[in-house]
């Protein structure tokens, strides 16, 4: 279209009584029933979706794309393909399973709510969003999906591209998340009626394939005549975002004991907080003001360990360079030390032996997954052990 026929475009939308301009709840169902994606957790046409699928999908959606989440989907399901198999496993197979989809905190409570849905419900999902709010880990979005998808409950889910969707049809002035409450009235004043699983399904694929953050098509937009920013000829500046501030750097270092026989030392962190029950290898707490100098100091104090000198002036060596990884709220720098120990050497209170062998298999967080990579170059152009801790295939952010 030339820009003179795209001027006179937008001229007769503005100029269009303001009924025709209201979004139409079946054209948008017309579209999804053409051009709805198929995902793997995803209910063929007319027919119910099984609520467990629904849900596991919908827990391991939240903060991965849809690409990152479809082969863990596929895994995980294999491996506990039903709510009872889930609920009886033990709590560090569920996390070796997740391990790689980041947010740990999510796969605890995955487990404590399929032992929830079993001891309470029998092993069936109730079906009203309230009760859906009760078990843990489902917060107000996830039982709205689930109630709309699973049930087809008068519900709705809004979520980020939802959010985004609505914040356009209406250009939506308030920014996020003040926008929130009056985005989620627009999203339920605009669900009538019919097919309410398939109309949030709809929202969710249209913002997903159609209302993309950066150029949307909005040629090919259901909506396109019915949208505000569209008529504006904005639409990438909805939502308007309240401009965040940035985590500030905390800094610490990491400890990688190696044992003569192929043993790494671990230890499990703290159940509650960031990577909560997750291994790691020793090391200090991560400030803003961590010293470097003392590194070595805390080293000592937090790995009690006569520790073996082979020839070196000192026994810990600082592997060059540092690791970086970015938590959802601050970005983080460690830097690394390596040391050996005697073989059969026990561990310190609290830790453990992991055999190299065992590295991939292990509940490791990205971050520690790094830290073994780094520390991995290093000891194997060493020769102290064989290459095998780099297993790190990072993914996820946490
Ligand atoms: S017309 Fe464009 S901006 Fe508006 S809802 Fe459709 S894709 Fe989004």
């Amino acid at each position: 279209m030339t820009v003179a026929g795209e001027r006179r475009r937008k001229k007769q939308a503005n100029d269009a009584p303001a009924h025709t301009r209201s979004p139409d709840p079946a054209a948008l169902l017309a579209w999804y029933d053409r051009h709805r994606r198929v995902l793997p957790w995803r209910a063929p046409p007319s027919t119910r979706a099984d609520p467990y699928r629904v849900w596991l999908s919908e827990i391991m959606l939240q903060q991965t794309t849809v690409r990152a989440v479809a082969p863990y989907y596929l895994a995980f399901l294999q491996r506990f393909p039903t709510v009872e198999r889930l609920a009886t496993a033990p709590l560090d197979d569920v996390l070796k399973a997740w391990a790689g989809l980041g947010y740990y905190a999510r796969a605890r409570n995955l487990h404590a709510c399929a032992r929830a849905v079993v001891e309470r419900h029998g092993g069936r999902f109730p079906d009203s969003e309230d009760a859906l709010r009760a078990l843990p880990g489902i917060g107000a979005y996830t039982a709205a999906a689930i109630a709309a998808i699973a049930f087809d409950r008068q519900a709705s889910p809004v979520d980020g591209n939802i959010e985004r969707v609505i914040a356009r049809l209406y250009a939506v002035e308030t920014p996020l998340p003040a926008a929130k409450p009056e985005i989620r009235r627009l999203a339920e004043a605009l669900r009538r009626g019919r097919r309410p699983g398939d109309f949030a399904q709809a929202m969710m694929d249209l913002g997903a394939t159609i209302c993309t953050p950066k150029q949307p098509a909005c040629i090919l937009c259901p909506w396109a005549d019915a949208c505000a920013a569209r008529r504006r000829g904005d639409p990438e500046l909805f939502p308007r975002k309240t401009p965040k501030q940035e985590g500030r750097l905390r800094r610490g270092a990491a400890f990688v004991v190696v044992r003569a026989d192929g043993f790494v030392l671990v230890r499990s962190r703290p159940e509650n907080g960031l990577l909560g029950g997750m291994t790691e290898v020793p090391g200090t707490a991560w400030s803003h003001d961590f010293d470097p100098e003392i590194a070595l100091e805390e080293a000592e104090r937090i790995v009690p360990l006569p520790l073996e000198a082979r020839g070196r002036k000192t026994r810990w060596r600082r592997i060059p360079g540092i690791v970086a990884h970015t938590f959802t709220h601050f970005p983080l720098e460690l830097i690394v030390y390596t040391a050996g120990v005697a073989a059969g050497m026990p561990p310190p209170d609290g830790m453990r032996w992991l055999s190299v062998a065992e590295i991939g298999g292990e509940a490791f967080p990205n971050l520690m997954r790094k830290v073994l990579a780094h520390a991995d170059t290093a000891l194997a152009t060493a020769g102290r052990l064989r290459r095998g801790i780099a297993v790190a295939h990072v993914r996820g952010t946490e």
